[in-house]
């Protein structure tokens, strides 16, 4: 029973214990059945807390200190680990964060599903968690001791430097570092967001782990970029493997980090990367996991899970660049793919041509408007994939699923609360969820990407 009124009040010092972990990370005591949110907190432990916000069905608190440790808890070695709000999970151990990933998917998929009887396998996660992104996105400033590099502070505006990210490939820190040190050199300045003056706002870097290849963006205000013929030959000298280097511009008072004007300023307009044995074209603006690793362990289970003999057709629905798309066209007599983005759709045809495959059809379009009428069209699908963005699956989509009745169903999901809500619709339609595998692709991070194995019963 939930209180009337919130048994805590704003600046109070309280003895809580912590009993579970929320879908962002943060520890959540219980005070008759009214919940406590609590960043660093873990299950177990027992601590002093000020309130620092109440309402009416939750409050937030501050964690002081720890009367009594989870013997999950690691000191979090990152140096900027509480300032940068990146990740949520470095004070649990790594086999800690696995577990309670797997566990909170189980929660989620019998609290919001009603799924008690679903197999929930544990997480699958990676040998070594550090170091895995292969994207960085770094904002650039002026500070009174001159430009800076690094990350939001959370909840602000304020850049604060930052030299290595925990996280991030060294490949991706290196290439940062050395803008930063060129652009000191030649007098480029940092972007200020209040005067709206300045010149490099952000540096993207992406690295294909597989090929070594490079590729450096550099977000400017205007056109004009100082001194770029040094700056571009000091860049190549120094990092042999970058193959692209491209200049964004984005002229405009926003948060978004590109603007519409692409041009590439020096060697290819893509870098290659691999994931098992398909070769990805990836562009300054395309989407691509960022953990590639992990990408090939999630898509090997959705390959598995999908049971493909060769006699197949299969629909991909959210298809992004293709990805999943061609890596089921392997085992698959032929796969039609949508995805909403047009230039993601260029990309995936320019993929499968890449990989010389000739069995993927690609459509540009919202999936729950296309599936119908590729329906008409008489394709049927013995096998579909969906890999929805966060909010999960259009309704009308899931609706043409029912009608559609494919033998299985596989649903990659970024988000087990809305897998949860479509798996219950699915059940209550005659579609059976066998297994469920969490995988983790952002390790210290609470995100968690699951496979669901669903058939028609
Ligand atoms: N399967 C891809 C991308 C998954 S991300 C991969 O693994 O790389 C989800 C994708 O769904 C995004 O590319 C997004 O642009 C797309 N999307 C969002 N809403 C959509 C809709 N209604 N119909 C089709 N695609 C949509």
């Amino acid at each position: 029973m939930m209180a009337e009124k919130a048994p805590v009040y704003k600046n109070q010092l309280i003895e809580l214990t912590f009993e579970d972990l929320t879908h962002d990370g943060a520890g959540v005591a219980k005070l008759q059945g009214y919940p406590i949110f609590v960043q660093r907190a873990l299950p177990g432990e027992t601590g002093d807390v000020k309130i620092t916000k109440v309402k009416k069905n939750y409050a937030f608190g501050r964690l002081l200190n720890i009367t009594e440790e989870s013997k999950d808890r690691v000191e979090a070695p990152c140096p900027i680990f509480k300032q940068c709000g990146g990740c949520q999970l470095q004070h649990l151990s790594y086999p800690g964060q696995l577990k309670h990933k797997e566990k909170h998917v189980r929660d989620v998929l019998e609290r919001i599903g009603g799924l008690t009887n679903v197999t929930v396998h544990p997480t699958l996660g990676m040998e070594d968690p550090w170091n895995y992104r292969n994207k960085a996105q770094v904002p650039f400033g002026e500070e009174e001791g001159g430009l800076i590099a690094g990350f939001y502070a959370e909840r602000s505006h304020k850049i604060i430097d930052m030299e290595r990210c925990m996280i991030q490939h060294e490949a991706n820190d290196d290439v940062v570092q050395l803008i930063k040190s060129i652009a000191q050199k030649y007098g480029i300045r940092g972007y200020d967001d209040k005067a709206h003056k300045g010149t490099l706002r952000h540096v993207v870097t992406r690295y294909g782990k597989v090929t070594n290849e490079l590729m450096v963006v550099l977000v400017t205000k205007g056109k004009e970029l100082p001194n770029k013929k040094n700056v571009i030959q000091e860049i190549c000298d120094t990092l042999p493997n970058v193959k692209s280097i491209v200049q964004n511009i984005n002229p405009k008072r926003t948060n978004v980090i590109f603007g519409d004007e692409t041009v590439v300023l020096w060697g290819e307009e893509v870098i290659y990367d691999y994931i098992g044995d398909i070769k990805f074209a990836i562009s300054a603006r395309s989407f691509y996991q960022v953990n590639p690793e992990q990408t090939k362990v999630l898509y090997d289970k959705a390959l598995e899970y999908c049971k493909l003999t060769g006699k197949e057709t299969v629909i991909d629905a959210y298809c992004g660049i293709g990805t999943i798309s061609l890596f089921l066209a392997q085992k698959a007599k032929h796969v039609y793919g949508v995805e909403i983005v047009p230039e993601a759709i260029v990309d995936a045809k320019k993929n499968a041509q890449i990989n010389g495959m000739d069995n993927v059809d690609f459509a540009v379009g919202e999936a729950e408007k296309v599936i119908p009428w590729w329906y008409a069209q008489g394709i049927h699908a013995d096998v579909m994939v969906v890999d929805p963005p966060r909010k999960g699956c259009d309704e009308s989509l899931l609706e043409t699923i029912v009608k559609m009745k494919p033998c299985r169903l596989v649903y990659v999901s970024c988000n087990p609360s809305t897998l949860a809500r479509d798996l219950k619709y699915l059940e209550q339609q005659g579609f059976t969820t066998k297994q469920v595998q969490p995988v983790d692709m952002f390790p210290m991070t609470a995100h968690v990407e699951c496979v669901a194995e669903v058939i028609l019963s």
